[in-house]
């Protein structure tokens, strides 16, 4: 399987991942032998540095959630490297890991199942302090008071449980948790897909304006390109496991070089009514990544493609200054 890249010019960046593969096994019968996997994750490479935001997309089953949590050593790669501040963390044990757990903070889709609904909201947010043994009683409550007025809640409120709150205020919750440790990398997990559209841009907008102050670097998992536009820098789009494009955003959007990114701009709403955009329609679901196809990936689905995109995976290659992408016709 190839590898994929997408890198930062900065040297330093403060999360490098290196032809990342993570594999599911499945086993079967009496014996629990192996007779498969699922290739979640397979050989992808980006880095992020410090205030930046790196927007990985794709349909749901594409794998980037996978990454997500791969990288945070939710759970353990199949293969490649993950270095966080120039220190590989790919195989340090739970005990070595802690120091780096306190600089890589996730946020969730769901923001009322990542709430203990029996511990208050101050507590919640003053959790990551005490189980780190960061502070005191005393000291926990003024820099969770702090939280909570940074993201937009109010000091009174620490004492209310997750069911008072909206759904817009439950991810203000989960952004104030995830900062308590003052992080440097936040994993954004469809952070707002949950929410109403006129909440999502409130959000979004919090999480930027956190960034600028406190030189967060994200990495934003979201099947909405529009979401994605909204808050990246640079985008990655993921199709079955590989990155298939990537480049800054703007580029993305104006010239995308990849056929699978082509097809999801397309259905992307235009704000402009005078602007309209060629609509082309994806045939047919993402494969199972069981079993992925030969070749290319999106050759099932690929308007164009050709006897060698069934037998030959493209690179990722730089096709463009600065734009790379993974198909044998660009
Ligand atoms: Fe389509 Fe072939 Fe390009 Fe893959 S390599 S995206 S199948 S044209």
């Amino acid at each position: 399987m190839p590898e994929t890249a997408a890198r930062a010019p900065d040297p330093s960046p403060v999360l490098d991942v290196t032809d990342l593969k993570k594999h599911f096994p499945i086993y079967k019968g009496v014996l629990r032998r192996q007779v498969g996997a699922v290739y979640a994750v397979d050989g992808v490479s980006f880095s992020i540095r410090a205030g930046e935001t790196l927007g990985l997309v794709g349909e749901s089953g594409c794998g980037k959630s996978t990454v997500g949590r791969t990288v945070l050593r939710l759970t353990d790669p199949t293969g490649g490297a993950i270095k966080v501040d120039g220190e590989d963390i790919t195989h340090r044990s739970r005990k070595d890991l802690r120091p780096y757990r306190r600089q890589l903070q996730i946020i969730f889709q769901d923001p009322f199942s990542s709430l203990d609904p029996r511990m208050s909201a101050g507590d919640i947010v003053g959790e990551p302090l005490k189980v780190h043994g960061l502070a005191d009683a005393t000291e926990r409550r003024q820099r969770v008071a702090a939280l909570f007025d940074r993201v937009g809640l109010r000091k009174a409120q620490m004492n209310d449980y997750p069911h008072q709150f909206s759904g817009g205020q439950r991810q203000r919750i989960g952004i104030a948790r995830a900062l308590a440790l003052r992080p440097k990398l936040i994993v954004g997990d469809e952070p707002v897909s949950a929410l109403d559209v006129s909440i999502q841009a409130q959000v979004l907008n919090l999480m930027m304006d956190l960034q600028k102050e406190m030189g967060l670097a994200y990495l934003f998992i979201s099947h909405n390109l529009a979401v994605v536009e909204h808050i990246s820098h640079r985008i990655a789009v993921m199709y079955l496991g590989r990155i298939v494009e990537y480049t800054d955003k703007r580029t993305l959007f104006t010239s995308p070089q990849h056929p699978y990114t082509e097809s999801l701009l397309s259905a992307v709403p235009v704000p402009d009514p005078t602007i309209k955009r060629q609509k082309r329609v994806l045939q047919g679901d993402v494969p199972s990544p069981v079993n992925p196809p030969k070749g290319c990936h999106f050759h099932t689905r690929c308007p164009y493609a050709v006897d060698r995109c069934r037998v030959e995976a493209p690179a990722l290659r730089e096709v463009k200054p600065g734009q790379l992408a993974a198909c044998h016709l660009r």
